[in-house]
């Protein structure tokens, strides 16, 4: 049984200059415009406050879960019990150290393309225009044109799952395509990346490309990693599924990898055509798709109803 976790969570919210929204509905705060409502969303502003919130967490037995700005999720309509963090604050700073960017975890992808561009530095330029945060970045390795964060990240501070706060350099993470680079249960606070001086394609350049090959409604960007032989919007296409719909979510006409919200999806309308997508795809070219989009609450957790 949780208890007054709730009037603790308020009071230390209170004393470290942190929000609470109870009962928050998380389709506000996902691209997806999906989600049920977070039991409660606390907006945290400093590692000290982040470790109020966690330690509440921890003495109540509170599910606690990060989020970002919810560009690479699918949640239920169940939503998601315990505490639902968003970093700000400190967690949004952006700066050079010694000729290197040191980003906080909730800085946008798409500013870091544009602080390194401005800051004459090459190499971060394939972050342009992809809509999430640094931190939700670490957790499926983001990328495009064939470059990832992974190849740049040279240090990232992380709080584990005991509530310890350590730096971890870039020997011990795992760089793998669409794989997360942190150690299972971490959360990312703030990284520092390594890149070169120098000029590339500008970012202007490569948000352009990207709006004319992305969908505009809202979606969770690719649904489906890349199989290794072909790229996973291909097979779809390929397999005819461009453009089916289920309820309001439809693969879209224009990249057979988005799944995206014609207006008033649910959770269980993707869900399912995710279903249908993989199934089909596999019983016709005989690979098995794997999702990018991170589903909540994780299959089997305290919630999932899926
Ligand atoms: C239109 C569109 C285009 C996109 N294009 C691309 C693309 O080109 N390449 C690409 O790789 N992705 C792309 N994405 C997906 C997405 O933007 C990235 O994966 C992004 O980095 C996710 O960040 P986020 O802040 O939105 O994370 P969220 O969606 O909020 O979270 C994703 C996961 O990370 C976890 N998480 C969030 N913050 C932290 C943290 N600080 N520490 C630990 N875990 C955390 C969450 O619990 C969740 O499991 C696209 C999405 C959209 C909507």
């Amino acid at each position: 049984m949780a208890g007054n976790w709730q009037e603790i969570l308020l009071q230390t919210v209170h004393e470290e200059h942190c929000e609470v929204f109870f009962n928050e509905p998380l389709a506000r705060h996902t691209s997806f415009r999906i989600g049920g409502p977070a039991d409660a969303l606390v907006i945290v502003r400093s590692r000290s406050g982040l470790s109020g919130v966690w330690t509440i967490a921890q003495k109540y037995g509170v599910n606690i879960t990060v989020i970002g700005r919810g560009t690479n999720v699918l949640i239920s309509e169940q939503g998601l019990r315990g505490i639902v963090v968003k970093l700000q604050g400190e967690f949004c700073r952006i700066e050079l150290r010694d000729n290197q960017i040191y980003a906080g975890a909730g800085v946008l992808l798409d500013e870091i393309a544009d602080f390194a561009e401005s800051h004459g530095f090459s190499g971060a330029e394939f972050l342009a225009g992809i809509p999430g945060t640094i931190g939700g970045g670490l957790m499926s390795n983001a990328g495009a044109y064939g470059r990832s964060l992974g190849d740049i990240v040279q240090q990232v501070e992380v709080m584990d799952n005991q509530g310890i706060i350590k730096l971890l350099n870039r020997g011990v993470l795992r760089n793998q395509y669409r794989e997360s680079l942190l150690p299972a249960g971490s959360w990312a606070l703030s990284v520092i990346l390594k890149l070169q001086q120098g000029r590339a394609k500008s970012c202007q350049e490569i948000r352009s490309e990207r709006r004319q090959k992305h969908p505009s409604e809202p979606s969770a960007g690719s649904f489906f990693k890349n199989p290794a032989t072909v790229p996973a919007g291909k097979l779809i296409e390929q397999c005819g599924l461009k453009g089916i719909e289920l309820g309001g979510a439809a693969v879209s006409h224009q990249h057979g990898n988005f799944i995206v919200n014609r207006g008033g999806a649910r959770f269980v309308d993707v869900y399912e055509l995710v279903q249908i997508i993989k199934a089909t795809v596999e019983e016709m070219t005989g690979i098995e798709l794997d999702e990018e989009v991170r589903i909540l609450p994780p299959a089997g957790s305290a919630g999932d109803r899926r």
